[in-house]
């Protein structure tokens, strides 16, 4: 059971959705002095909120060590005008 909250409504996250086992953050590289350390793994498990169901993971990692040095960026739209 999650000990987490739903970060919409706040009632207990109970109801799992999919628990996808241990996986380390995705699009996060490691770098040549990190390859001799252990990598760091988190449940990748989703809970669906029971009062307003939007499915969550369980917030486990502050978003700056997620999104600080992160791999993947969408491509840009350009925005194109017509005469
Ligand atoms: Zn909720």
């Amino acid at each position: 059971m999650s000990k987490s909250s739903c970060r919409f409504c706040g009632n207990p996250l109970t109801h799992s959705f999919a628990d996808l086992g241990m996986s380390p953050l995705a699009n996060s590289f490691l770098s040549s002095e990190q390859l001799r350390n252990m990598e760091r793994f988190y449940p990748l498990h989703a809970y669906v909120c029971s009062t307003c169901y939007p499915v969550q993971l369980e917030e486990l990692e502050a978003p700056e060590h997620i999104f600080s040095d992160y791999a993947y960026f969408t491509p840009k739209w350009q925005l194109t005008v017509f005469p």
